[in-house]
């Protein structure tokens, strides 16, 4: 399945917009995996997603396997959709990382988090890196 023409598409009506042109470029190309172009489609099915990186040099994204959702106040409306053991087995999410204090003082910070596909409690340092983004990463197409 291509799913450039439906990115082309949420990009047009504004669904999906990009904090910097480069990671469009990057998110419609061909050294992004096909499963993370999958799951920003369905990202964009949930809520309006504004792309704050796709490439660059931090867990997951060199191989263009990640992207960071920088509008993070949909969390509350993504992740208890998607931080499920079925839907991140569907979509062939590899990691999600947020801390859910965000949304709520008293969530558990790794309410929604996942590592290698599994529910995953991540540190405090890592958890301050991704309070104002979701980090998501998708399993390698090829494992
Ligand atoms: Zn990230």
């Amino acid at each position: 399945m291509n799913y450039v023409d439906e990115l082309k598409r949420l990009i047009s009506v504004r669904r999906l917009t990009f904090q910097n042109p480069k990671f469009q470029d990057a998110l419609l190309g061909s050294t992004v995996s096909v499963n993370l172009q999958a799951l920003v489609v369905h990202l964009c099915s949930l809520a309006e997603i504004e792309v704050s990186s796709v490439v660059r040099p931090a867990r997951g994204h060199p191989e263009g396997l990640a992207i960071d959702v920088g509008n993070e106040k949909v969390a509350q409306v993504l992740l208890p959709s998607i931080a499920t053991d079925a839907e991140v087995k569907r979509l062939k999410v590899d990691q999600i990382i947020f801390d859910a204090r965000e949304v709520s003082r008293d969530n558990d910070p790794n309410l929604w988090n996942y590592n290698g596909g599994r529910k995953a409690a991540y540190k405090e340092a890592d958890l301050k890196n991704h309070r104002n983004h979701i980090h998501f990463a998708v399993m390698s197409s090829f494992s």
